[in-house]
This record gives C-alpha cells, sequence and structure tokens, in this order.
C-alpha cells in the first residue's frame, strides 16, 4: 500500500536516479512520481554567461532524463524561480507531497522553509532527506551534546557512530520501483543557449558529466586509493580523486564513496591510502555541520576577535588582488595554480591552500575576496567547504592553521613540486629553467635566466612582494587575535 497517490522528487544537488534518499523514499510511498529540476532564476541570474557548472548541470540532467525515459520517467526541467515554481508545479501536477534532499547552506534553508509553507497552505507535504553527507546537523554530538568546532574529536566521534550504524552507507535502492516513475508530454531538457548560457571548455578538459562521468572516475580512483597517501600532496601527480564536482552536484553518491574506502580498509588492500581519503570525505560532512550550526560564517569569521584584523584596502590592494588572480605574482608555483584554476575551475588541495595562504598572509588581502573569486570560478564550489578552506588558510575559522603558521610559497613549491612539473605545465615560459631556480626565478643568476630564454619583468614578473617582509607585516596585522598561550615562531 502507498501513501500517496502522486508525488514529486524536486532534485538540487543530487543529479542521479541510484542510491539517491528523495527519490527512495517517493518511489517506495508513491503510486506515481514525476522528477523536477527547477535551473533557479535566484542562482543563475548571478552567474557569468560562460560557465562551467551551468553546462555541467544541464549535460549531467539530458543524462538522468535519457535514464528515466528508459522506465517511463522524465525529468520536467524548468527555468524559473524555484521558490514559487515548485508549489506551482506540485499544484499542475496534482502531487500530494513534494520530496527532496537536505541542502545546509542559510539561503537553500530559507529557500526550503519557503517552499515548504507554500505547500503547507495549499495542503500538499513536503520531506526532506538527508542524502549529501553521512551524518547530518545533529547526528555527531559531543559527550556535552554540543557541535563539535574542532576536527580530529569530531572525525573519532563521526567514526564511532558509523561503526555503530553501518548500514547506513548502504545503497537506498530506487530501481525496483521504477515502474513508478511518470511523465507527461514530451518535455525536453533546454540547450544551454536556451538557458541563455555559452558552451564552455568543459568537454575539452575531458570533464565528463552525470553519472557515467562519475563511475567512470570512480573507478579510476578505486586502482589508485592504496597510493593516495603518499601521491595526493603533488600537484603534478595523479593522486587525488578528481571527484569533488560529482560530489557537489550529487551524480554519485557519498555513500559510494564510503563504501570504497570501507571496503578496502575490510580488505587490507589499501590500508593508510582509504584511511586518508576517508578523512578527507569526513572534512566534507565537518564543514557542512559547520555551516549548519554557524550559519554566520558565510559573512564572518568562525572566530569573531578574527574580524578585527585590518586587511589592506585601496588601490594597490586592488591591483595586488588581480595579480592573484591573473597569476601575475611572480611565484610561480602560486601564479600556476591560478591559471589551473582559471583555465580548467579546478585546483589541487595542495594549491588551494597555498594560495589562500599567499593572498592573506603574503599579500594581506581580507580572505573573503579570495573565498568569492574561488566560488566564482571552481567547478566544484560548495559554499561549506570553500569557507572552510578559506578561514582554514587565513586562521579565522575552527580548527584553523595557527595565524603564526605563514606558508612560504617557495618552500612549498620545492617541497611539493620539486621538479616544477606542475609549474611548467602552466608557466612553459619558465620550462627552461632548472628544478632549483624554477621555484623562484628572481633569485637565478642573470647567465642562468638568459640561457633559460627569460627576462623577468617581460616573460615572467618580478615577485610582487618579498615574503620575509611580508611575514613580518602579517605577524603584526594578526597582533588583535595574539593569545599569551601564542607560541609565535621566529622565522619560517
Ligand atoms: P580528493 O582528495 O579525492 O578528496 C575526496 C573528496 O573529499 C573531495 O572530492 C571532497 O569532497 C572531499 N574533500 C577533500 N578535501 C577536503 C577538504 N579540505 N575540505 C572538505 N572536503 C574535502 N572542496 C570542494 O568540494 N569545494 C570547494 O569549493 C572547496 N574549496 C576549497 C577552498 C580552499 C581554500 C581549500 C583549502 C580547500 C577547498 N576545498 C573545496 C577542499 C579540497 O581542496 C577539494 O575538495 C579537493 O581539492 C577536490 O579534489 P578531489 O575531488 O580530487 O579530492
Amino acid at each position: 500500500m502507498t501513501r500517496f497517490d502522486t508525488s514529486l522528487v524536486w532534485f538540487r544537488r543530487d543529479l542521479r536516479c541510484f542510491d539517491h534518499a528523495a527519490l527512495h523514499h517517493a518511489l517506495v510511498q508513491s503510486r506515481r512520481v514525476y522528477c523536477t529540476f527547477i535551473f533557479d532564476t535566484d542562482i543563475l541570474d548571478a552567474l557569468p554567461r560562460a560557465d562551467r557548472r551551468v553546462e555541467f548541470i544541464r549535460d549531467s540532467l539530458a543524462e538522468l532524463d535519457a535514464q528515466l525515459r528508459k522506465h517511463g520517467g522524465a525529468m520536467i526541467v524548468r527555468h524559473a524561480r524555484a521558490e514559487t515554481e515548485i508549489p506551482r508545479l506540485a499544484q499542475e501536477l496534482g502531487a500530494e507531497a513534494v520530496f527532496t534532499n537536505h541542502d545546509y547552506e542559510p539561503a537553500a534553508i530559507a529557500r526550503d522553509a519557503a517552499v515548504e509553507r507554500a505547500l503547507e497552505s495549499a495542503e500538499r507535504k513536503f520531506f526532506g532527506f538527508k542524502d549529501q553527507v553521512i551524518f547530518e546537523k545533529k547526528e555527531v554530538l559531543s559527550q556535552a551534546g554540543k557541535p563539535f568546532s574542532v576536527f580530529t574529536p569530531y572525525k573519532n566521534a563521526w567514526l564511532r557512530q558509523l561503526a555503530l550504524a553501518p548500514d547506513c552507507i548502504d545503497a537506498l535502492p530506487t530501481e525496483p520501483y521504477f515502474n513508478r516513475l511518470a511523465r507527461r508530454g514530451e518535455e525536453t531538457v533546454p540547450t544551454l543557449a536556451q538557458l541563455g548560457f555559452e558552451k564552455t571548455n568543459l568537454s575539452e578538459l575531458n570533464i565528463a558529466g552525470g553519472m557515467q562521468g562519475a563511475a567512470g572516475l570512480l573507478e579510476d580512483f578505486a586502482l589508485r586509493v592504496a597510493d593516495y597517501a603518499d601521491t595526493r600532496d603533488y600537484p603534478a601527480i595523479k593522486g587525488p580523486s578528481y571527484l569533488s564536482l560529482h560530489l557537489r552536484f550529487g551524480t554519485v553518491s557519498i555513500r559510494a564513496l564510503l563504501r570504497l574506502a570501507q571496503g578496502a580498509l575490510r580488505a587490507g588492500t589499501a590500508g593508510r591510502g582509504a584511511e586518508v581519503w576517508r578523512s578527507e570525505l569526513i572534512w566534507r560532512d565537518f564543514y557542512a555541520m559547520i555551516l549548519f550550526h554557524h550559519p554566520h560564517v558565510v559573512k564572518s569569521s568562525f572566530k569573531p576577535i578574527y574580524d578585527n584584523i585590518l586587511w589592506e584596502r585601496g588601490r594597490e590592494a586592488d591591483a595586488m588582488f588581480a595579480a592573484w588572480c591573473e597569476g601575475r605574482t611572480g611565484y610561480p608555483l602560486v601564479d600556476a595554480a591560478m591559471l589551473q584554476l582559471n583555465r580548467t575551475g579546478y585546483m589541487h588541495n595542495r594549491l588551494r591552500m597555498v594560495t589562500a595562504s599567499f593572498l592573506s598572509k603574503d599579500l594581506g588581502i581580507d580572505w573573503r575576496r579570495g573565498e568569492a573569486y574561488f566560488a566564482e570560478k571552481l567547478n566544484d564550489f560548495d559554499l561549506a567547504s570553500n569557507n572552510g578552506g578559506w578561514q582554514w588558510a587565513s586562521s579565522s575559522g575552527c580548527d584553523a592553521q595557527p595565524w603564526f603558521r605563514i606558508f612560504n610559497p617557495v618552500t612549498q613549491s620545492e617541497k611539493f613540486d620539486p621538479e616544477g612539473k606542475f609549474i611548467k605545465r602552466y608557466l612553459p615560459q619558465l620550462a627552461r629553467l632548472d628544478a632549483r631556480a624554477i621555484h623562484a626565478p628572481w633569485r637565478a643568476k642573470p647567465l642562468e635566466l638568459q640561457a633559460a630564454g627569460i627576462e623577468l619583468g617581460r616573460d615572467y614578473p618580478m615577485p610582487v612582494v618579498d615574503h620575509d617582509t611580508a611575514r613580518k607585516k602579517t605577524l603584526a596585522r594578526y597582533e588583535p587575535v595574539r593569545s599569551p598561550r601564542d607560541d609565535v615562531p621566529a622565522g619560517e
């Protein structure tokens, strides 16, 4: 016996039809299930006209629609304000209930509350499910019943929770109920042009959207997970999974990733690799939990005292910020990273830390400006993780890098791109510098530069700041947050 005659599943950042909480529950509880995705004008209108994420979503929706059609369903895709369109569509379809997956961003929570109110006033139900994370909201709390703000005890409690309920990562089946999928008319997924967007370089980058794209990456990573701990910090090496974009838009289930990690750990085939990777997945849950409990982080520092820091402003700061954005700081690793971001929409995790530290601690620019730039450019942009990452690097966040730890961009380069392979990929003009000189070209001898065909200031910029001077300025800038217990090192 089903509970509802007709239901509607509202897809958002969960563009798949397998192992999907809202779809699973709607199918189990309803005789007939429609599926929809709204290209929300509240979000789309603020984006540049060429945006890889919009193209990725559109391609993924086309795949999802094709999958659903094989079983009698289809995606109803609209370009409208979701807040008003969902109640309207529910009425049009005669849906008694709308099923969706939880979103933890403050704006999405407010939108969902408005949708719920509108549906309720028309006597329709609205159900939300956990799908995006393994543990949400108050599922992992300290012994005092409070949300954690430090990662390690959170992770330990998270692991205990998983041990208590290992089936929470099982797939939520949808296929057995696919005969309940419904469609009406011959609606199609709009083209990019119909949405008012242009094609990007997504296909040149070989970024395959949809469930198939995600499955390909997951399969490939399963063969490499054992090496993850040793390779993940080196941007020139294929170490990480590259699944963040798929996790962001839900073309793969987070539970499937955990099943891979747990399976490898159980089999003892990928020891530390799988363990370290699982930790990264836990960081993702951690930041979603932080955003949910502390929505003020969207605009302010997690630790309020950090809002007393005086950041550089004015014309010179703007010029520095532009140099950072465009990869013209004169620090090759920073510049190559920013070029990777600008050209591909991806940036390696180590480089996200290095560039974020460089902006806030070498250039003295408010981390929120960098956060906003990443938000515009990252294919995998996720408010919780991006905000968490920026607050970590600028030290303003929960469990962040201590304020007096300042990455040295040259040392980081020597350590994590020792031969300059990654740098050369994005800065081919430096290709003839040897492994010693490439990390700091301004330190190379004139003859060395000449032999490599480089004139500094013409082929590649001089550094926009001197790191040692910047470091001293930063230590002074962060003075308002100093506590008597801080053990500030003399130099790094
Ligand atoms: P893998 O190394 O394969 O990791 C697997 C997954 O774990 C990732 O896909 C991601 O979902 C999660 N993960 C890994 N590291 C972290 C982390 N530090 N915090 C939270 N989750 C993590 N990640 C985003 O998904 N979106 C962002 O907008 C984002 N912005 C960031 C900004 C800064 C300044 C920093 C320092 C980190 C940011 N991260 C962000 C985290 C991390 O850099 C990316 O998740 C990772 O580089 C994605 O590549 P991958 O999928 O190959 O990762």
